[in-house]
C-alpha cells in the first residue's frame, strides 16, 4: 500500500512503515495537484501535518483513499466527518506534541518578559547604549500569575512547566473538574498540583499577568479573546497564542498593543497561514514563530511512531 506523507514524516515513522511493507512517499505535492497525484500514483493513505488540507473536493476526487492521518492534534485542515461518512479512516496523534508546544510557550513567556524578539531584531543596526536603555524594563516570571485558557493536554503541560518555574497558575476551561498536574523537576524530583479550572473567563481576566491560550479552533470560527476580553485584562499583560489563528482576534490584538494595554504578545499561529499579515510580523511588541509548536525531533519521532503504529494496527503488516 502506498502512503503519501505530504508534509513529511520522521525517519523513525517512515522506517517503521517501510519495515511493515508500506511504500512511503515524501516528495511534497502542491495542494492543487494533490488529487491528481493521489490517483495517478495509486496512493491509498494521505498523511498531513498542518500545511496540506484534505477537504471534501479531494476526498470526492480520490475514491481510492482508505485513510487520512494527521500528525498532530487539531484536524481543522481535514473534513473529518465527511471522510468518515465515506468510510475513510481518519486518525491523529493528540498526545505526542503537548510537551513540545508547552516548551515553546515557556520560551515565548521568557522572551516576552525580556523583549528578546525586538532586541534580536535591533542589535545589528541599533545603538548599543540606546538599546540597553530601551530594554531595561524586563520582568521576571517567578511569582507572576499565568492564566491558561483551555486546560486540556497542552494547557496542563504548560501548567506543569509554569508551576516548576514558580509561577501561579489559573486555569480556565469549559469543564471544571479538578486536574492533578504532575511536575517533573529533574534529578528524580517530582511534585504535583491539583488545579480546578474556572469556567468564567471574565471573572479571572483582571488577575492575570500572562495568558496562554490552548483551545481548539472554535466550531463557529469565533475568537475567544477579542476587544471585550482585552478591556478586562490587567494593563501590561503579556499573551501567547500557540493554539490556532483566529482564537485571538488579530485586529483587536493590534489595537490593544498599540494602546499600550497589552505589553507584548507571541504568536505561533495566524489567521492567514501561511501568509500572516505584515503588521503582525513587523510589530515590535509581537514575537512570531512559524507554527513550530510541535516541531521538535522528539515530538516528530513520537508522532511518526504513533502514526505508524495506528496504520499497522489498522491494515496489518504487508511484508
Ligand atoms: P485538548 O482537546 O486536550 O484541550 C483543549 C481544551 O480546550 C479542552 O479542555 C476544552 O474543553 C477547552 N476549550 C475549548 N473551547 C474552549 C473555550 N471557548 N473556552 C475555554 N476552554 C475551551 O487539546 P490540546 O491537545 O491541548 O490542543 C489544543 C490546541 O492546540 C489544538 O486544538 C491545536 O489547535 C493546538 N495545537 C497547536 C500546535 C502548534 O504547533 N502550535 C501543536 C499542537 C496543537
Amino acid at each position: 500500500m502506498k502512503i503519501l506523507a505530504n508534509d513529511g514524516i520522521s525517519a523513525l515513522g517512515k522506517s517503521l512503515l517501510e519495515e511493515a511493507g508500506f511504500t512511503v512517499i515524501t516528495e511534497k505535492v502542491a495542494q492543487e495537484n494533490l488529487a491528481h497525484a493521489v490517483n495517478e500514483q495509486g496512493i491509498e493513505m494521505i498523511l498531513v501535518r498542518s500545511a496540506t488540507t484534505v477537504r471534501r473536493e479531494v476526498i470526492d476526487a480520490c475514491p481510492g483513499i482508505k485513510l487520512i492521518g494527521r500528525g498532530g492534534v487539531g484536524m481543522d485542515n481535514i473534513d473529518v466527518s465527511y471522510a468518515r461518512e465515506k468510510g475513510i479512516q481518519v486518525i491523529n496523534t493528540p498526545a505526542s506534541s503537548s510537551q513540545s508546544v508547552a516548551e515553546l510557550v515557556m520560551g515565548h513567556l521568557f522572551a516576552l518578559s525580556r523583549f528578546l524578539n525586538d532586541s534580536y531584531k535591533q542589535m545589528e543596526s541599533g545603538d548599543f547604549s540606546t538599546l540597553k536603555k530601551n530594554f531595561a524594563k524586563g520582568v521576571e516570571l517567578r511569582g507572576k500569575t499565568l492564566g491558561i485558557i483551555g486546560f486540556g493536554r497542552i494547557g496542563q503541560s504548560v501548567a506543569s512547566y509554569a508551576l516548576g518555574c514558580g509561577m501561579n497558575v489559573i486555569a480556565i476551561d469549559k469543564k471544571s473538574n479538578p486536574v492533578l498536574v504532575p511536575i517533573p523537576l529533574g534529578n528524580g524530583l517530582n511534585a504535583t498540583a491539583t488545579i480546578t479550572p474556572h469556567t468564567s473567563l471574565a471573572s479571572v481576566l483582571g488577575d492575570l499577568d500572562y495568558i496562554s491560550i490552548h483551545v481548539p479552533k472554535q466550531a463557529d470560527g469565533s475568537a475567544v479573546i477579542a476587544a471585550e476580553q482585552f478591556a478586562q485584562m490587567k494593563k501590561g499583560v503579556r499573551l501567547v497564542n500557540a493554539a490556532r489563528g483566529g482564537v485571538i482576534n488579530e485586529d483587536d490584538l493590534l489595537e490593544a498593543l498599540d494602546s499600550g494595554h497589552v505589553a507584548g504578545c507571541a504568536l505561533d499561529v495566524f489567521e492567514n497561514e501561511p501568509n500572516p499579515r505584515k503588521e503582525l510580523l513587523s510589530h515590535p511588541k509581537i514575537a512570531c514563530t512559524p507554527h513550530i509548536g510541535a516541531a521538535t525531533v522528539e515530538a516528530q519521532d513520537r508522532i511518526g511512531e504513533e502514526l505508524a503504529s495506528l496504520i499497522i494496527t489498522a491494515f496489518g503488516k504487508h511484508s
